[in-house]
């Protein structure tokens, strides 16, 4: 077999060895159906048994209220930039809040400004997204249809701790990229949503998990796929869901909860992880893009000298240290270190990088 490496990627990212393991030892028949999990129909009642059990292991990780709906959606969490004002701000005659820490929130708002008044009650630009507002600095609406947020910026690594408050309206959080990376009290939420391929699998399914009464207030006559409520009311199988997809976001729950213990531990793994890069991050050498106080967990952002960014990451790729290059709109590198990096690799990193600076400082 190929030899694998690590895989820095933000996403597509890397999976739980455990969790492809799992997935290959089934591939070609499942047991006692003798079904591929890619052929199988969404009809059949293994599926029904694969989505029981995956909302019920996802309702007991993260502690998930009864008054609270998960379902399981297409169109990644781009599409979500849309349904959710479709759904909640058309037709309000209110403004939606949007508080833009990143390019994700920048994206999110475009959308909004489609279906409705949206009101940027923050925006990070003018430091290019190094940090979250002060309290003080961001301006709510007296009455909005929702506050949109995203928890963590992929891009720019800046992360809100994980039930961040911000007034009295419904807060929804774009959750794609540090989903199940922590603990986090749904019940302070009137929704949230992740794409799969960060830290919940593989990508072409999104989770949405949305409060009743939010569900209830939705706009009406929306076009059939685009209403919360047929998903809800079909449990996800209105018409043929990413049936693979959500087989292996089941399989990822297992793990959290079997392998790893649940979030809380999931949390500490993942500090643990993320405090082997931030503290290399001296503020000369290396400079960390977000300030520390908001620092993702999930995505390690930091920039050095621009002419050692090419010898860095060669010497990264020959210790099969991969896709460090970051964005260009933030320049310099970007360790994504999601649920599934073990350690290992995030420790070869730390002592490269220490070394790295050793030879060229
Ligand atoms: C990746 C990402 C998205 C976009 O997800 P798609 O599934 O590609 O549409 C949105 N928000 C955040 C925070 C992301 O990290």
């Amino acid at each position: 077999m190929t030899q694998r490496v690590y895989n820095f990627s933000p996403g597509p990212a890397v999976l739980p060895l455990p969790v492809m393991e799992a997935a290959q030892r089934d591939l070609l028949a499942l047991p006692g159906i003798g079904i591929s999990p890619l052929e199988i129909s969404h009809r059949h009642k293994w599926f029904d048994g694969v989505l029981a059990d995956t909302k019920g292991t996802l309702r007991e990780l993260l502690g998930i209220p009864q008054n609270y709906q998960i379902v399981f959606l297409q169109g990644g969490a781009s599409t979500q930039f849309s349904m959710v004002p479709m759904n909640f701000l058309r037709g309000t005659n209110l403004p939606a809040d949007f508080v833009v820490t990143g390019a994700w929130g920048g994206k999110a708002v475009a959308e909004a400004q489609r279906e409705g008044t949206v009101n940027v009650a923050w925006d990070g630009k003018a430091t290019n997204y190094d940090r979250l507002p002060a309290a003080n600095d961001v301006k709510l609406s007296p009455q909005a249809a929702y506050v949109h947020i995203t928890s963590n910026e992929t891009i720019q690594g800046v992360q809100f701790p994980a039930n961040p408050t911000f007034g009295a309206a419904p807060l929804i959080s774009d959750l794609s990229s540090d989903f199940l990376c922590r603990p986090v009290d749904v019940g302070q939420y009137g929704m949230i949503y992740a794409c799969a391929q960060k830290n919940a699998g593989i990508s072409s399914v999104t989770i949405a998990i949305i409060r009743d009464d939010l569900l209830e207030r939705g706009a009406k006559n929306l076009p059939t796929m685009f209403d919360f409520r047929t998903h809800v009311k079909n449990d996800s199988v209105y018409n043929t869901p990413p049936v693979f997809a959500i087989y292996v976001f089941q399989l990822i729950l297992q793990w959290i909860k079997n392998d790893i213990g649940g979030l809380a531990k999931m949390a500490a793994h993942n500090a643990a992880k993320c405090k082997l890069l931030y503290d290399v991050l001296d503020g000369e050498f290396y400079q960390g893009h977000a300030q520390p106080n908001c620092r993702s967990t999930m995505n390690v952002t930091f920039r050095m000298k621009e002419e050692l960014e090419k010898p860095f990451i060669k010497g990264a790729e020959q210790l099969q240290l991969m896709e460090l290059k970051g964005h260009r709109s933030v320049g310099g590198m970007r360790a994504s270190i999601y649920n599934a990096m073990p350690i290992e690799g995030v420790k070869i990193l730390s002592e490269y990088m220490q070394d790295f600076r050793k030879k060229n400082g």
